[in-house]
């Protein structure tokens, strides 16, 4: 099964897909995280993205269509995946219509005001990328990782300057997508406010349906 999550950034998309991939077992591909990783282990892509990343910008299409071709050509894809930040333009959801039959696309709805505060109260494990949230979602002890006892990051692009970009940068570019999906049948809309275990009881019921 196919299935791409669209949504605002800081919409749960990253937290709902590490909850999925267990119920449908299926990677979890996240463009972001792999531009992160590159930029952690000092690739070059992750020198060239480093500065894009950090003010909430777009990698250029070109660049990101590669890198998603790439690890869908990997063997752990064989019976689907879920796409998470990916596509984020229309020229990369028709890249990706040239490379995959898709069977749904899930677009998390959540109101600007709530997706300033999850993306400002956000943090990481910086090794794990395990998501906390400093209200809604602390981790046991604060500011460290219940798992591995590192202290937990802020990313560059959850301070407030990147998040308005952000914002604007989804208005302008991604949320056409969900016209372009609607057209072809494929959307499924998601109410994202509730805890994550609504929203992935909401999911699989309507995948299912
Ligand atoms: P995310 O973790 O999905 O919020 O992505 C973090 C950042 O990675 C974005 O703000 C972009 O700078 C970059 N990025 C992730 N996915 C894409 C994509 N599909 N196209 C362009 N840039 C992307």
């Amino acid at each position: 099964m196919n299935i791409v999550l669209l949504g605002p950034p800081g919409a749960g998309k990253g937290t709902l897909a590490a909850l999925l991939k267990n119920e449908l077992n299926v990677p979890h591909i996240s463009t972001g995280d792999i531009f992160r990783s590159n930029i952690k282990n000092g690739t070059e892509l992750g020198k060239k993205v480093q500065g894009i990343l950090a003010s909430g910008g777009l990698v250029p299409d070109e660049v990101t269509i590669e890198m998603v071709r790439d690890r869908l050509a990997s063997d752990d894809t064989a019976s689907g995946y879920i796409l998470d930040g990916f596509p984020r333009t229309i020229p990369q959801a028709e890249a990706l219509s040239e490379m995959a039959e898709l069977e749904a696309v899930i677009n998390f709805v959540l109101s600007d005001d709530e997706v300033v505060k999850r993306l400002s109260g956000r943090r990481l494990c910086p090794s794990t990328g395990r998501i906390y949230h400093i209200v809604s979602n602390p981790p046991k002890q604060e500011g460290i990782d219940d798992e591995t006892g590192e202290p937990l990051i802020q990313r560059d692009d959850d301070k407030p300057e990147a998040i308005r970009h952000r914002l604007e940068v989804y208005r302008a570019e991604t949320a056409p997508l969900i016209g372009y999906y609607k057209e072809k049948g494929k959307i499924i809309d998601i109410d994202a406010s509730p805890s994550p275990e609504t929203v992935l009881s909401s999911v699989i019921a309507a995948l299912k349906a």
